[in-house]
């Protein structure tokens, strides 16, 4: 048995943790426990069993060895007696009778105690004790004389039973003549007490034996325990087991030519006796290892069961409190749907349209995207309410809700703040136009008769206010009270409309298809004017450049911002012609302040995506610098990302003939598209131009900061020109300075003006106000 056991079973146990689910932990842990019990008695038993045999085994070996040596030796004692015989048969005439030559004891043979010599009739002739009659040896010698032929050259005796000597063994040996003739006989006794004496310190066990036994059967000699037995009376059968002992150890020798054979009995008793000690302390161990193993066994599964116990009350106790929760959170999000729900429409309302509107705002700021407040008020609710009921008024808005939600997108949020006051909130518009559209669209919508409520027909439109983030207020607060406002300035216009808060934007939703209208009428009736506004090198405030900016004088609605016509005029593919009359508008300004005397700059002309398409674009270049007279260096264009990336082959030979050509070439609103500095490299760009959105914030956040100084110095190492543009604070020009911006535009410097504004500044070549 290994000496760390307890250890064993500790490793073995966090083994089987690792592998068992824990309610199986426990009968396993007993089951483990028990095997190993009953290995430790099965292990014990075995070994055992197996130093029994082989001590049995050694035990046989060494009786055969020593009825071996013992059979020998005898064979040799009593074959002495042939060479005594000799001895006394003399020169063959006479037979030897003097005491010298016959008697083996002079000679130091004490085995032989007597020896005589009879004739061939039996009468003695000498005796070595001088005795009359030796009478051991003349019945021996009458039984030999009766069967002179049968009779073996050497006889055997048997001890005389209950004599003096019982271990003397008569001994006689035929002296043959010439011929058939017998001459004499030799007679010995031999003292197999004393032959025996000398196994005496074979230890063989108190029942152990050696036996010297005659071929009838007769044992002639028995030495048991050291001690010489008698051997006359009890006869033992051949082949029996001699002695009481069971299942003893027997070896059995014959001697050849003697009818004597030597048996050697060991006691198994004494034998495996040895072995007991040994087996008591091996007993005593594996009890002792069982005892530990079960108390460990016990330990464990106690621990275990405590466990157990533990966790199913942990369990139990989880269940009570999952339980618990779940029902309070039921019952919480019972109450919140109460408390912000409106129960009449099932909408949002006021509260939770305020939550989830903040929230929706907060996450607007970090994605810079255009979203949309409406407020919705009903025209005429209160006349309906007051005349039909309030029942017809309740399915009314309950009526004007369904169409709400059912026109907006899932994600836009839809409440009711209370009365006939529906809002929305659009998420994530991509433009005022998308929203206008939308607008449009539910007006229309909730016009639409509500056919059969309660059995009447009713007619409503509602007044829509629109305020938009981030334009018309960061906060939920401000876009509300300017949706209301607009609102408002809706019902006092005549309501069943819309507005935006924003006026201007009102003018671009409804005039958008008068202004499509009359795009070529306004080429032709030169309606179109350009304004320019400085570009200024950041370090000495000199103007070095101008970027021409076109506008609508519109005959009815006054000055129209390119916002709203230039995608207008794209969508209507009205860009190209008045991307030529801009062009040429450009060059002709150019000639008429050379005419005038004004300094010249290079004026920047912004070109769409749609233009730079224009296989026609290099030939509207050349052919309106020609016509005017003017050298391509001073004018250069503007284009934006997304030009290099629609149709990229057109653009990009575009951009290369007018490169070669000479124009310069800038790009505009960078950092709102997607390409890296470094894919610009592939195009012939001189300049980028940072958009005015980075430079808004530039002062507040810090990720605006990072991005225009990192654009500067990245565009510095691509040997490109830096512009910022929508500089509106002096703040602003102040980062920018530090930041290692080359030129800046915007408000705060000059305001696009017409050319007659801009042509004194040229003159003065720089601005008169120096920032402090
Ligand atoms: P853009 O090319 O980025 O032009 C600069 C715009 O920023 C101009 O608006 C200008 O008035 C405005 N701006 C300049 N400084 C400031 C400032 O400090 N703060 C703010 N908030 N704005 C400032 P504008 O003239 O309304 O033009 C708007 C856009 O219309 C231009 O943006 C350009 O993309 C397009 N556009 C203008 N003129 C033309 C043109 O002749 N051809 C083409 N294809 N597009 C044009
Ligand atoms: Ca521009
Ligand atoms: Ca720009």
């Amino acid at each position: 048995m290994p000496a760390s056991t307890p250890s064993l079973i500790a490793s073995l146990h966090r083994r089987v943790l690792s592998l068992v689910s824990p309610n199986a932990l426990l009968p396993m842990t007993c089951i483990l426990g028990c095997t190993i019990v009953i290995s430790v008695w099965l292990f014990y038993f075995d070994r055992a069993e197996q130093e029994k045999t082989v001590a049995r085994q050694a035990a046989i070996t060494s009786s055969e060895n020593i009825v071996l040596i013992v059979a020998t030796n005898l064979e040799e004692v009593l074959g002495r007696a042939t060479l005594y015989a000799r001895i006394a048969g003399g020169d063959g005439e006479r037979l030897q009778t003097t005491a010298a030559h016959l008697n083996p004891q002079l000679v130091g043979d004490s085995a032989y105690v007597r020896a005589a010599v009879f004739d061939g009739a039996g009468a003695l002739l000498y005796s070595s004790a001088r005795q009359e009659r030796e009478p051991e040896l003349q019945a021996l010698l009458a039984r030999a004389l009766a069967q002179p032929g049968e009779a073996p050259a050497l006889s055997i005796g048997h001890p005389a039973a209950g004599g003096k000597y019982p271990w003397r063994l008569p001994v006689l040996v035929r002296l043959d003549g010439d011929g058939a003739a017998i001459r004499g006989y030799y007679g010995a006794m031999v003292d197999l007490g004393y032959f025996l004496g000398s196994y005496r310190n074979v230890d063989l066990g108190p029942e152990g034996r050696i036996e010297i036994v005659h071929r009838d059967g007769q044992p002639l000699a028995i030495m048991q325990g050291g001690i010489l037995l008698p051997a006359g009376g009890h006869a033992t059968a051949p082949g029996s087991t001699p002695g009481a002992v069971p299942s003893a150890i027997v070896a059995r020798e014959i001697l050849a030519d003697i009818p004597i054979r030597v048996t050697v009995v060991q006691d198994p008793a004494v034998v495996l006796g040895r072995l007991d000690a040994q087996h008591q302390t091996y007993f005593v161990r594996a009890g002792a290892y069982s005892l530990l193993v079960l108390a460990v066994t016990i330990g464990i599964a106690a621990g275990l069961w405590r466990q157990q116990r533990l966790h199913s009350a942990v369990a139990i106790s989880e269940q009570e409190k999952q339980r618990l929760i779940a029902q309070l959170e039921q019952e919480k999000s019972r109450a919140l749907a109460l408390a912000s729900q409106d129960h009449l429409t099932g909408l949002a309302n006021r509260r939770m349209f305020q939550e989830m509107a903040s929230a929706e705002l907060k996450r607007a700021r970090r994605s810079r995207n255009l979203y949309a407040l409406l407020f919705f008020d009903l025209d005429r609710f209160k006349l309906i309410n007051d005349t039909l009921g309030h029942g017809v008024g309740d399915q009314l808005l309950k009526a004007v809700a369904a169409r709400l939600r059912g026109a907006v997108r899932e994600y836009d949020l839809v409440a009711r703040l209370g009365g006939d006051e529906f809002v929305v909130l659009l998420s994530e518009v991509p433009s005022e136009e998308f929203v206008a559209q939308l607008a449009g669209k539910l007006v229309q919508r909730l016009s639409e008769v509500y056919a059969d409520l309660d059995g009447h027909a009713v007619e409503t439109s509602p007044s829509v206010g629109i305020a938009l983030y981030p334009r018309d207020g960061q906060q939920l607060d401000a876009l509300l009270l300017h949706a209301d406002q607009a609102m408002y300035s809706v019902k006092a216009r005549g309501r069943g409309f819309f507005s935006f808060y924003d006026a201007s934007l009102n003018a671009s939703s409804a005039l958008h298809s008068e202004l499509a209208a009359r795009f070529r009428a306004a080429i032709h009736d030169n309606e179109f004017r350009l304004h320019f506004q400085p570009k200024l090198e950041l370090e000495t405030l000199r103007i070095v450049g101008l970027e021409a900016l076109v506008r609508w004088e519109h005959p009815e609605h006054g000055l129209i911002f390119p916002g709203d016509f230039i995608p207008l005029a794209e969508e209507q593919d009205f860009i190209v012609p008045l991307g030529r009359w801009i062009i040429d508008a450009v060059c002709r300004q150019l000639a008429q302040w050379r005419a005038d005397g004004v300094p010249l700059v290079p004026v920047a002309i912004n070109v769409s995506p749609r233009q730079l398409r224009d296989e026609r674009l290099l030939d509207v270049f050349s052919g309106a610098l020609a016509r005017h007279g003017i050298a391509p260096e001073l004018v250069e264009i503007e284009i934006t990302e997304s030009s290099l990336i629609e149709d990229a082959e057109t653009a990009q030979r575009n951009l290369d003939a007018l490169a070669a050509a000479g124009i310069r070439m800038a790009l505009d609103d960078f950092g709102t598209g997607f390409s890296g500095l470094s894919r610009l490299k592939q195009f012939p760009i001189h300049a980028v131009k940072i958009d005015r959105s980075f430079i808004k914030d530039i002062r507040n956040d810090t990720n605006d900061a990072v991005i225009v100084a990192s654009t500067i110095s990245l565009a510095h190492n691509l040997g490109l020109t830096v512009v910022a543009e929508g500089v509106e604070t002096k703040d602003q020009l102040v980062h920018l300075k530090a930041a290692g911006c080359d030129q800046v535009q915007g408000f705060y410097l000059q305001r696009p003006g017409a050319a007659s504004q801009i042509a004194p500044l040229l003159h003065k070549q720089s601005l008169t106000y120096q920032p402090t």
